[in-house]
């Protein structure tokens, strides 16, 4: 992984993002207050605008850049979440000279935890942690059986968009929606839809 394949994945989920103004504006608007699609979009503008920055970079000093940009850039509290999974992916790659597919991995697992630290939230609080929890866990795992790139990519998009439809029946416990209890059955959490349209964008680009 290098500063070309991050710019091209950025330019993947930036395509992947906008494509879906439509579901991830809705969502917010359902339970929340419906910025989180100009949220995402304005993260992703961003790091479109710093593309020749992050050329010259290694990839661990241009996850970082992304993460500072992001926290600059997003506000809300998806911003300060993404923006410490990406620094906190830079911190691990840092430690790699060419990173492995099971180092990436971990390096996710760890930018997950950073969320997870970040938000003080875990597994089942109808947040984008619904989707980044099991596909972390899963990639770590098949990454450590050495099952091939396409492989792993197909059963992550699986499990991203299982994880998404699992926000619907849950009680958020986190975030703007913790206010409606009951009334907040039945949506999907827009944080999650965005991870599984992220998720999407960069497995398509592996298959
Ligand atoms: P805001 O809620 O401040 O308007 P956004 O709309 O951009 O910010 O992001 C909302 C999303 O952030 C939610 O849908 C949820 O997935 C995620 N989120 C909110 N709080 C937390 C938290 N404590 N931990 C993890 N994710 C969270
Ligand atoms: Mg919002
Ligand atoms: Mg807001």
């Amino acid at each position: 992984m290098n500063s070309d394949t991050i710019n091209h994945m950025a330019a993947a989920i930036r395509a992947a993002i906008l494509a879906h103004e439509a579901d991830i504006e809705s969502l917010d608007r359902e339970i929340g207050d419906g910025d989180h699609y100009i949220n995402m979009k304005r993260g992703c503008e961003a790091i479109a605008t710093i593309s020749a920055e992050l050329a010259p970079l290694s990839a661990a000093d241009a996850l970082n850049k992304i993460g500072m940009k992001l926290l600059s850039t997003i506000g809300g509290a998806s911003g300060p979440l993404f923006a410490s999974f990406f620094m906190s992916m830079g911190k691990i790659l840092k430690t790699t000279e060419t990173a492995t597919i099971q180092d990436i991995a971990l390096a996710f697992e760890s930018g997950v935890q950073a969320i997870m630290q970040r938000g003080k939230a875990q597994a089942g609080e109808k947040t984008m942690l619904d989707v980044l929890i099991p596909v972390a866990d899963t990639f770590k795992q098949l990454a450590g059986q050495d099952k091939p790139a396409k492989e792993i990519a197909t059963i992550l998009k699986t499990v991203a968009s299982e994880g998404l439809e699992s926000t619907r029946n849950l009680l958020a416990t986190k975030g703007r929606a913790s206010g409606l209890g009951e009334r907040a059955i039945g949506h999907l959490d827009a944080g999650a839809k965005s991870c599984e349209v992220m998720i999407h964008a960069v497995c398509d680009q592996i298959l």
